[in-house]
């Protein structure tokens, strides 16, 4: 399904930011990017990254959506605890934790990227994650491109 990640991400926006009590920065040069997925797995998908960044850190969060050539690329930032290096292959493991002090602290289940995990394959989604300890994390979101409707039909 052909969808507007510009429009769910400000409904993302306006659904979080009272429930976390934080700003969400949505940061995009168009008002209209089109990528295709199944809009319930994307929410799932956004929303599990959104906690995480939300669990991890304190401060704002950001959302950035771009065109990229053909593709599409969404990331969430936090400026939170950061995922070691050595850790960073495994965190979409089944499970997976960082350590356990963290799991004490934030409870989970270490399950979310696991399911992102799958979700992004299903829908032909391709994640990355970048992360520095005691700066933050940044998780992206690359799907491939979608032609504009509009042009393709003239
Ligand atoms: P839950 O299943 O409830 O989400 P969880 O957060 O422990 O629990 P995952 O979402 O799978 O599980 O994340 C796995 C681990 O990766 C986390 O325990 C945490 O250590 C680390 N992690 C994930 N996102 C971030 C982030 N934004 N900042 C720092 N660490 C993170």
């Amino acid at each position: 399904e052909r969808l507007n990640i510009v429009h769910m991400a400000e409904e993302i926006k306006s659904r979080l930011e009272p429930v976390y009590k934080r700003n969400i920065h949505l940061r995009t040069l168009d008002s209209e990017i089109f990528v295709n997925a199944d809009p319930d797995s994307l929410d799932q998908l956004l929303k599990i990254f959104m906690d995480n960044a939300y669990k991890y850190s304190s401060e704002d969060i950001t959302i950035d959506i771009e065109k990229k050539d053909e593709a599409v690329m969404v990331s969430i930032t936090d400026e939170g605890i950061g995922i070691p290096e050595e850790d960073l292959d495994k965190i979409f493991d089944r499970f997976y934790r960082v350590d356990k002090a963290r799991a004490r602290k934030t409870g989970g289940s270490g399950l979310g990227l696991s399911i992102a995990d799958e979700l992004a394959k299903v829908n032909g989604i391709t994640l990355g994650v970048k992360s520095r300890v005691g700066s933050g994390t940044t998780f992206t979101l690359e799907f491939d491109g979608v032609k504009e409707w509009k042009d393709e039909n003239r």
